[in-house]
């Protein structure tokens, strides 16, 4: 599981920050989430490969998290795609990108399809064999929510070695990779532990942006391995935090305290701050384990 940050600044673009869009790779998938003024450019500049995204998850519609979305959709027709594109986002979102692409006469020829969103309870967005992704309902001043992607359990592991010595016929191998036990050639009742391993833990990673502080996404993202937090403020200015419905970077160390996350990525920095390890240093001492986003960097999630 790895996430590609493409933008992490809040409001404007600048010459050396963008807004919000990140990838998130996992099991063969390519989500994007959130797509900011220059998500085309910083997709190209990470060379990621626009035909894999076929998953695209907007927050909500404040200009800094999908300004980006009509031309990349517009983009993928220039590039001849042919392949469905999923969008998920707030009710109204199909409207916006639609009219854009009626009024310049450019509709798609790869099929579109929107996912809009409603719901103020987490609900199920996609799910495969490996991965589902959910929504994770945030509050802030328009409809928002953020999103869970969760590993499923995979397969127990098999010791090769084991499953010879115990002379199991490779018929079962099947079988015991879904943790069962099973009768060797020589008629022997084999339990599954002597001859397979737990499958390593599944992974998760939680987009929480954009937010105020609330305490109602603690039990959502409750363990997860990396949870990306908004934290748009200092201290500082924790008077702007609360009106403007965003959250101060100590703010977001105590949901990921309180969550008991193994990592928190810090982000959706104001632009009024020059130096974003000032984030590290107010966050910090409430937990320690920290990671700053910045545009281009690629943050292994295990
Ligand atoms: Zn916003």
């Amino acid at each position: 599981m790895k996430v590609t940050i493409l933008g992490c600044y809040a409001a404007t673009p600048r010459s050396f920050t963008n807004p919000t869009s990140q990838v998130l790779e996992v099991n063969n998938h390519l989500f994007l989430i959130d797509c900011g003024e220059g998500t085309q450019v910083q997709l190209r500049k990470n060379r990621i490969k626009f035909s894999r995204i076929k998953h695209i998850f907007i927050s909500h519609l404040h200009g800094d998290h999908f300004y980006g979305l009509v031309g990349l959709v517009s983009t993928f027709r220039l590039l001849n795609r042919e392949t469905e594109l999923h969008i998920y986002g707030p009710k109204g979102i199909k409207e916006i990108i639609t009219l854009q692409l009626k009024l310049a006469n450019s509709w798609t020829n790869y099929p579109l399809i929107f996912h809009e969103l409603t719901s103020k309870e987490p609900q199920l967005l996609f799910e495969d064999t490996k991965i589902s992704v959910s929504t994770i309902p945030l509050k802030h001043r328009v409809y928002t929510n953020g999103f869970l992607f969760r590993e499923k359990e995979g397969d127990r592991k098999l010791l090769i070695n084991e499953a010879v010595k115990y002379n199991i016929d490779k018929t079962l191998y099947k079988s015991l990779k879904k943790g069962k036990d099973v009768v060797s050639e020589d008629g022997k009742l084999i339990a599954n532990h002597l001859v397979t391993a737990d499958p390593p833990p599944p992974r998760s990673y939680a987009f929480c942006s954009d937010t105020v502080y609330d305490e109602d996404i603690v039990p959502l993202v409750k363990n997860v391995s990396a949870l990306y937090h908004e934290s748009t403020f200092l201290e500082d200015e924790f008077d702007l935090a609360f009106p403007t419905k965003h959250s101060t970077a100590r703010q977001a160390a105590t949901i990921a305290k309180l969550a008991g996350v193994k990592k928190l990525i810090l982000g959706h920095y104001s632009t009024r701050y020059d130096d974003i390890e000032l984030f590290r240093t107010e966050a910090a001492p409430i937990f320690p384990e920290i990671i700053l986003a910045d545009d281009g960097k690629e943050i292994t999630v295990e």
